[in-house]
């Protein structure tokens, strides 16, 4: 088989590399051994957030203090295999690190700001394009509670640094609070309301739609695990696959928390890391009880969003490897907390769900040309932000491979930071 070129992975990642490539009139072949934004793919069961404004690093300064008492509490955000630490650990302390100061956290900030800004519309867009602008909601805003304005002020760096980034971010306290959530339990009184963010409605459907698109302007589908690349005189030849080679010009690596293998074997090193997260969706219509605008919470850190197939709970950091066995206790947690989040919402009957954030430690994807092989592009490792980084990241991997300027400074996404 002969492509222009082979993009690695069909999770929301690939899938708007693809679309943007094969929008370009290029020959696409799409390769993953599993089906488009299918439940093997993180972007299958996420928390749908088009959170423009998450621009800080999941760590910020003194948060190593907490790490203890989350994994103590049986409930806690934090979970860590001990048979795992060891290799682990590494990635856990840079993780640490990159969130340590505030200077720190303000220059991670600035940077993932120019990979987020405007998110919300960009998928608007193609939303529309694919023929599925029902799946985006661009103006749904998004909500983040806490118990009372004291647990809000101290989570203040963040929201400073966001308001310095020019992001609207509106109070809401006590009845007011009520009367936009009227589902949620009262001991929470005291919101922010982030205006510019938006909301996908199904992101496992988004993911396929677009896809589709690309499969409608030419792109073929290969079921099939990428395993390394055929180079000569350093530029790409072929990517080698499960079912044989596939002969091409340019190859984007974007296999999410899979894709470590791959880059190394284009010249880069990279620590990635999945950080495992767990949902429970709670099937439905539009009338069942729950959030009006999404919501993240922020003493139990889960999000609680309505999509189109009903409630989902979405949360945890579980460190423990790609390969290791879901441990479903992890998404009774997520039961737990939608139940005392929404009390008025029947939980009783929750689909659950695994899936790996492909993270880098300092919350930042490595978007950049491959070291050692021309040709090759590297597009993965969003972390917290994969669904709404993923329409200007994949534009970014199409600017990368056809030799347009990028839009924005991709030096701070480049894989040569952790040299
Ligand atoms: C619980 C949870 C909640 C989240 N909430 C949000 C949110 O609200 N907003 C947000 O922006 N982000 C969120 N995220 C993060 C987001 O889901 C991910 O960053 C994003 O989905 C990553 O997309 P991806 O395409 O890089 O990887 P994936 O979606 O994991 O796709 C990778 C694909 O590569 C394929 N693959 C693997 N190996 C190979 C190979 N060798 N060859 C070919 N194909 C291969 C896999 O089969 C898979 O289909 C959340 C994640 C989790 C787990």
């Amino acid at each position: 088989m002969k492509a222009d070129i082979a993009v690695l992975g069909a999770g929301i990642i690939g899938a708007h590399t693809a679309v943007q490539l094969a929008e370009r009139g290029l020959k696409v072949v799409l390769v993953d051994p599993g089906p488009p934004g299918g439940e093997q793919a993180a972007s299958f069961g996420n928390a749908a957030w088009l959170s423009s404004h998450s621009v800080t690093p999941p760590t910020s300064p003194g948060i190593w203090k907490q790490v203890p008492k989350w994994l103590r509490d049986p409930l806690g955000p934090l979970s860590l295999r001990p048979a795992y630490l060891p290799k682990a650990l590494p990635w856990l302390l840079q993780y640490l690190s990159a969130g340590a100061t505030e200077q720190k956290l303000r220059g991670i900030a600035a940077e993932l700001r120019t990979l987020l800004i405007d998110a919300p519309k960009l998928h608007a867009e193609i939303a529309t394009r694919a023929g599925v602008p029902e799946l985006i909601d661009a103006d749904s805003g998004l909500m983040h509670i806490y118990p009372d304005r004291a647990s809000y002020e101290a989570d203040g760096l963040g929201w400073r640094i966001r308001r310095e980034l020019g992001i609207v971010c509106d109070e809401i306290e006590g009845p007011e609070l009520a009367r936009c959530q009227p589902d949620l339990a009262r001991t929470y009184t005291f919101a922010v309301n982030v205006p510019e963010a938006g909301q996908c409605l199904d992101p496992g459907a988004y993911c396929a739609a677009l896809v589709s698109f690309a499969q409608s302007m030419g792109a073929r589908r290969i079921a099939a695990h990428a395993t390394g690349f055929r180079s000569e005189n350093g530029r790409l030849r072929a990517v080698e696959t499960s079912q044989g080679e596939i002969a091409c010009d340019a190859a984007v690596i974007a296999c999410g928390a899979r894709s470590a293998a791959l880059a190394r074997k284009a010249g880069d090193r990279v620590p990635l890391e999945s950080e495992r997260g767990y949902h429970v969706t709670v099937e439905g219509g539009a009338n069942m009880p729950g959030p009006t605008t999404s919501v993240m919470v922020s003493d139990r850190k889960v999000v609680i969003t309505r999509l189109a197939q009903g409630i989902r709970c979405a949360g945890q950091v579980e460190i423990a490897g790609p390969d290791a066995a879901p441990d479903w206790r992890r998404a009774e947690i997520m039961r737990t907390h939608l139940a005392a989040i929404f009390p008025g919402l029947d939980t009783s009957d929750a689909r659950v769900w695994l899936g790996l954030r492909p993270s880098l430690p300092d919350g930042k994807p490595v978007i950049a040309a491959a070291r050692n092989i021309k040709g090759v592009v590297h597009c993965f490792g969003h972390g917290h932000v994969g669904l709404v980084s993923s329409a200007r990241s994949g534009r970014l991997a199409a600017q990368l491979v056809t030799g347009e300027t990028p839009e924005i400074d991709l030096a701070p996404f480049s894989s040569d930071r952790f040299r």
